[in-house]
Formats: C-alpha cells, structure tokens, sequence
C-alpha cells in the first residue's frame, strides 16, 4: 500500500503541476496514469509540436513543458505508479481514500485529485479487416519516436492537424512518404494543408486524395497498403509502416462509475475550489466541466492552485493554507 496525502489521478501537464502546488504547502503526492510515461496528451498524440500560449515561454515543444514540469516538481518528490489505470476509489471510514489499479496496486490517500484529462483515450481505428494481425508489426496509431521512420516506406492516413503536421515532418526522414486522405480537403491548419500540398508538388510526398487504404497485406509482418480510390482504382503501396491518425476517441472509462456528477462526459466542479460532489475528490484540467471552462493547459494550471488550497484544509483537518510568494525563500522553504 502506497500512503500519501494527495494522489492525482493522471499524469499530464494538470496533474504535474499540482505536484508543485501541493508541494508549496507541503502535501506529498502519488501520480497514477495508465500511460507508460508523463505528459499526457503532449506526450502521447504531440510532443514535437510548439505550443504559443504558455505564459512566459513565447514557444515550447509539447514534450519540452513536460521535461520542465517534471523538473519543476522533483524538489517535492513526487511517487508514480505508470502504467496502470485507476478503477477503483473507496471511501474509508476515516475519510481517506484507498485507490486501486488494474494491477492491484493500492495508494491510501487523504484527497484524491482527478487530472484525468480526456480519460484513457483510445485512437480511432479504421475499419479493416485484418488490423489486429498487423498492429505492433507495422501499424502504429500515434507518432512516438518519429526517428524509427527513417528511411522506411510510411503510409499516413488522415486529414486532420496529426496526420498534417507529421507528414510535415517525416517528408524529412522517410524514404517514401505517402498520405491517403478520404476528402479532397484538408480539415486541419490550413497552413499546414498548404505545406503538406507544395510536398506533393516537390515530389516528396505521394498524396492520394479522395482515397482510402481498404486493406492490408503481408506475412507476419505490413508490407504493403491497397488503396482504393473513389472511384475504384486501386493501388498497391510498399509500406513498412501505416499510421492511420483518426483522432483519438476519449473513453472516460472508469471514472464514469465514480459517483461523480457528469456532464457531457466530464466532472462538473464547484468553481471555487475544483471540488467535485464527492467531498475530499477534486477535478482539474480537462476532465473537468464549468461555465466559461476552457480546455487549455493555462486553464489546469490555476485550477491545481486553487485546488491545492482547499485539498490543505482536508489533509490538515480544516487549517487554513497561508499564500506565501515562491521568490521570498524559493520553494526549499515551503
Ligand atoms: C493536437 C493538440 C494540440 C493542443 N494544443 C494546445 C495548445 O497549444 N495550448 C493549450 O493550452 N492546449 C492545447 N491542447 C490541449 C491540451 O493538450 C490539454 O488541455 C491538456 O493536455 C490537458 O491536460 P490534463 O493534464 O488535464 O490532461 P491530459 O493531458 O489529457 O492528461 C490526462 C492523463 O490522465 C490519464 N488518465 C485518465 N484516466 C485515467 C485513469 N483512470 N487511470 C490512470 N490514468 C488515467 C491519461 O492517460 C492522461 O495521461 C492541445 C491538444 C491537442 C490534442
């Protein structure tokens, strides 16, 4: 059993820096995320995109903010469990929460706060018939390591931001490039849409418009792509790798069976304090759902302050947190 005063469920850029704010006041945390890494979303769909609106960074790399979160925080030793999903919270009598994982692994907590994001999001797949054969043999659903596509043959399928912007970038290491979209237009930046068009015309991308891969063929491992176009043709494309970028569907998965109030798949929170209908249970960052919420990371960013005062009063049985500014002593003396 892991003992703590907060535990956060999820690992993104929300729950890190509640680490830090809950550390400013001394609570020690314990983070749980179903991902094998931190970050959460900027890890897992867009580590190597800039990001504009961080106050005081004019631009980051996704995966840049979260290797300083993890910076930021590590004075305040946080604990992870990575890997596993919550499932399960229980009330104890005392007030406390026991929190248990798909592996079993249990973390008693005073507070509980759910940075959950999306949820345990799951791409979307397309509809082929022999996916499952191929998938972790040619077929990856998100970019992790874009330098394992160096000098492959890469099949990208999809229209949006994703499959827009790491085309953009793999034109630069793969031997051959294509990118199979449905559309005859692109429904992402149209900035990148224009990039991805004067590829095409550079001859350093093979795009097929109107089309679709409609199956998969190789031995054991993918080979090649078959893709139909809309009126029928069809090609058949070498393809070391095929990476359909649909989106990801967000599955609030355990979380709905919480107890929690919901709305439109998100946790509705008391707008002072983050606070869900659960008392001791706080909700930060996307998962959660307010008037005026917007789903930025700024946004997180002040909930897991406002939370962390409140989240003091139930690990310090009622004690009131007193502001203190981190440029007096730094954070050593917190
Ligand atoms: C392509 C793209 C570009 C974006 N660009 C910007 C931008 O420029 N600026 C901006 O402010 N925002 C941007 N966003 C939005 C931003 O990424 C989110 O607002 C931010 O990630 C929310 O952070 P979070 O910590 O709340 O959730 P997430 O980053 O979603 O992290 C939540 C974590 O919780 C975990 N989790 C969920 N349920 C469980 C469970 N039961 N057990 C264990 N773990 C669980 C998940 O695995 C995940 O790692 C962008 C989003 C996308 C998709």
């Amino acid at each position: 059993m892991i003992y703590t005063d907060l535990c956060i469920i999820g690992a993104g850029p929300v729950g890190l820096f509640a680490v830090f704010e809950a550390g400013l006041l001394k609570m020690r945390c314990h983070v749980m995320d179903v991902l094998p890494q931190i970050g959460g979303q900027l890890s897992e769909i867009y580590p190597k995109k800039p990001i504009y609106d961080i106050p005081g960074y004019p631009v980051v790399l996704a995966q840049e903010l979260v290797d300083n979160l993890a910076k930021q925080i590590a004075p305040f030793n946080p604990t992870f469990t990575l890997g596993e999903r919550v499932e399960k919270i229980e009330r104890q009598e005392d007030g406390a929460f026991i929190l248990e994982t798909n592996e079993g692994t249990q973390c008693h907590a005073k507070a509980v706060v759910i940075a959950g994001g999306l949820g345990c999001f799951e791409p979307r797949k397309p509809a082929l018939e022999n996916l499952d054969t191929y998938e972790g043999k040619g077929i990856d659903y998100m970019v992790r390591n874009p330098e394992k596509y160096t000098g492959k043959k890469v099949v990208v399928a999809g229209g949006g931001d994703s499959a827009l912007d790491w085309v953009i970038y793999l034109a630069e290491l793969t031997e051959e490039l294509t990118l199979v979209h449905r559309g005859s237009s692109f429904r992402g930046a149209p900035d990148s849409a224009d990039k991805v068009m004067k590829l095409a015309e550079e001859g350093k991308l093979n795009l097929k418009l109107n089309s679709e891969v409609t199956a998969l063929n190789g031995n054991g491992v993918l080979k090649e792509c078959l893709i139909t176009n809309k009126e029928g043709k069809i090609e058949l494309v070498a393809s070391d790798y095929f990476i359909p970028l649909f989106g990801l569907s967000p599955k609030l998965g355990p979380i709905a069976d919480w107890k929690l109030n919901l709305d439109r798949n998100a946790i509705t929170v008391n707008v002072e304090d983050y606070a869900t209908n659960v008392e001791g249970v706080y909700a930060i960052g996307d998962i959660n759902q307010y008037p005026g919420k917007l789903k930025l990371i700024l946004s997180g960013f002040h909930e897991a302050a406002l939370m962390a005062q409140s989240a003091y009063r139930v690990v310090n049985g009622g004690k009131k947190a007193s502001l203190k500014y981190t440029t007096v002593n730094g954070i050593q003396s917190f």
